[in-house]
């Protein structure tokens, strides 16, 4: 049977550098990826990492407790305070490894690495490579992986985790080249799955961005923290929301309504369009409902007066996504965007180390919550999540397993690997006419319309009805296509169950939330109320669904307080 004493689930930021730390400290590593690594959703990151550098002329004085204060700040006070001041502490020294294992970073006029503002920070600490920075920071971990001769298993999908008594012991996954079920034994499983924003259909992310990645542990008992919080990052291109990176309002873009008002003078007067999204993205809407939009869909993004060297130079990648999806040239015209569904602040239960209650079980990047982010992320700061829980989760998980026997627990890996082969052949043999797809594109429709940018009670408590109903009919689904080689539709089928059990834990836990709070707003609660709500939600799976319970925010240095911009 395959072992590895760490296995790493993903190919992404997180993922890769969790790998590489893991085989720094001589850890025998495996990755599971169902994308080549480096056609991860990380090298879709656009505008760049944030790190206290002070390269910039206006930051001089920056300082990485000011980058923490900043995103405590941002967080609107949920965050967890010490393992934000970790982060930020970590952050420089974190960009300088990536510098020296090659990644081209933009340059200033000193040669140093070009830092640009970005929304909710009190100075421009954002490092970027043009407007790709994702893309350059993955090839340049991926490599690493290549130096450090890391087995990895491409295009091989994991269905869930394998369990020993009380501790994780490995996964399950789909070869899909050949089709096979495969148990793979491990010490310590470390999951990079990503992001969950496909449970929207509103969203910058890609296809493979559901909430399976994250639905896996929370089937297995691992609970789920602070779902509730989704951010809707302000400027997608309309209509695709496709992401316009932040960058392009960093680098001096400004948004204007029907009117050519510069609304954001109204919302944030003195951060105006680098205030943080949950703000942001609630003023463009706002203008939208209240008839200041464009065919009541879009507001406009412009970047006409920055000149064509400056679009050239720093935000060419978005000037080829504008001519190519909606043929429009930005250094001519404004850019049509509204809000789009972009990141999920929960996810997997971990702390600064990246373990979970379960023992063994590890997770990293957007699909754990540390939490580091709170109510709000801002811009910058999940690349700089993903490099440096990556790196903290494959430093600790190689400990973990440094005595223990170096053999997969075979009864516990069979078991499950029958279990899982059991539920395939059952999917493959179901007698019912619900076609998933349906179900999941109504999901995507229902998601924005009741736990969007604006919610209330009644909202959410039908969307919750609603997500139940489509669990019904998923139980009375047609049957999967047969067939084992790359039959993703098998995968899909489970990919869309995740979809559902997630997003009930979303609606859930914001219909029990009943203040506002960065990126959950709600109109029939419109302030925060730290005296009830200073606290995480945990959402633990049970078949009727989420069991709700809470933990206390960690708050040891700065006092939450009204948040201004
Ligand atoms: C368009 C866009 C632009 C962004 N720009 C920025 C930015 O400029 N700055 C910033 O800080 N943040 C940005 N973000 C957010 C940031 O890019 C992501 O949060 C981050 O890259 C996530 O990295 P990750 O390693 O956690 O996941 P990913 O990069 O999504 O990697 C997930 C990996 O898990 C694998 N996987 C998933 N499920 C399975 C499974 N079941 N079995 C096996 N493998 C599996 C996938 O193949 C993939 O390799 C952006 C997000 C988007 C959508």
């Amino acid at each position: 049977m395959l072992f590895h004493d760490v296995l790493v689930i993903g190919g992404g930021l997180a993922g890769l550098r969790a790998a590489i730390a893991a085989a720094e400290k001589k850890a025998d590593v495996g990755i599971v990826t169902r994308l080549y690594p480096p056609r991860s959703h990380s090298g879709q990151a656009q505008g760049g990492i944030n790190a206290a550098l002070a390269n910039n002329p206006k930051a001089a004085d920056d300082t990485p407790e000011r980058h923490g204060f900043d995103t405590i700040k941002g967080s609107d006070y949920l965050a967890d305070q010490d393992a934000s001041i970790f982060l930020t502490e970590q952050a420089p020294e974190a960009i300088f490894e990536i510098e020296h294992w090659g990644c081209p970073f933009s340059r200033n006029q000193e040669g140093k690495i070009a830092q640009r503002p970005f929304g909710g920070a009190g100075y421009p600490r954002t490092c970027y490579g043009t407007d790709k920075t994702g893309h350059y920071i993955l090839q340049t971990f991926f490599e690493q992986t290549i130096k450090h001769d890391i087995k990895t298993y491409n295009e091989w999908i994991v269905i869930a985790l394998a369990k020993d008594v009380d501790s994780c012991c490995g996964v399950i996954a789909v070869n899909m080249h050949s089709g096979q079920l495969e148990a793979i034994g491990a010490n310590a499983v470390i999951f990079a799955t990503g992001g969950s924003a496909r449970m929207y259909g509103n969203t910058t992310n890609g296809l493979t961005s559901t909430a399976f990645g994250v639905a896996m542990p929370y089937w297995a008992g691992v609970p789920l923290k602070d779902m509730e919080f989704v951010q809707f990052h302000p400027t997608s291109l309309y209509p695709s929301n496709i992401l316009m990176t932040e960058g392009c309002r960093g680098e001096g873009g400004i948004l204007t309504n029907n009117t050519g008002e510069r609304f954001m003078q109204k919302y944030a007067p003195k951060a105006m369009e680098l205030g943080p999204r949950d703000i942001v993205a609630r003023a463009i809407m706002t203008e939208i409902l209240e008839g200041r939009g464009f065919e009541d869909s879009y507001v406009h993004l412009d970047l006409t007066h920055l000149g064509r060297a400056k679009i050239m130079e720093r935000l060419p990648g978005i000037r080829d996504i504008t001519l190519d999806f909606i043929g429009l040239d930005p250094i001519e015209k404004p850019i049509p965007i509204q809000p789009g569904t972009h990141y999920c602040m929960g996810g997997i239960d971990v702390n600064v180390d990246g373990a979970s209650p379960l023992a063994g079980f590890y997770a990293a990047g957007e699909c754990s919550c540390v939490s580091v982010h709170g109510a709000n992320r801002l811009g910058g700061n999940s690349l700089l999540d993903t490099v440096v829980f990556g790196k903290r989760a494959g430093a600790v998980a190689a400990d973990f397993v440094k005595d223990k026997p170096k053999q997969a627990r075979t009864n516990a890996l069979d078991r499950a690997l029958k279990g899982q082969q059991e539920m395939l052949d059952r999917m493959q043999k179901a007698t019912g006419k619900e076609n998933p797809y349906k179900i999941n594109a109504e999901l995507n429709r229902l998601m924005p319309l009741k736990a969007g940018l604006f919610r209330d009670e009644k909202g959410m408590t039908e969307g919750l009805q609603q997500i139940k109903a489509l669990k019904e009919r998923l139980g009375k689904m047609r049957p999967v296509a047969s067939g084992g080689k790359f039959n993703f539709d098998r995968i899909w089928a489970l990919e869309i169950k995740g979809n559902l059990d997630v997003a009930e834990a979303l609606m859930a836990g914001g219909l029990a939330r009943k203040e506002s709070r960065g990126s959950h707003y709600r109109r029939d609660f419109d302030k925060r109320d730290d005296k009830n709500f200073l606290k995480h939600t945990l959402a633990t799976y049970t078949p009727a669904g989420a069991q709700l319970s809470y933990r206390d925010v960690q708050i040891t240095k700065y006092q939450p307080e009204e948040r201004k911009y």
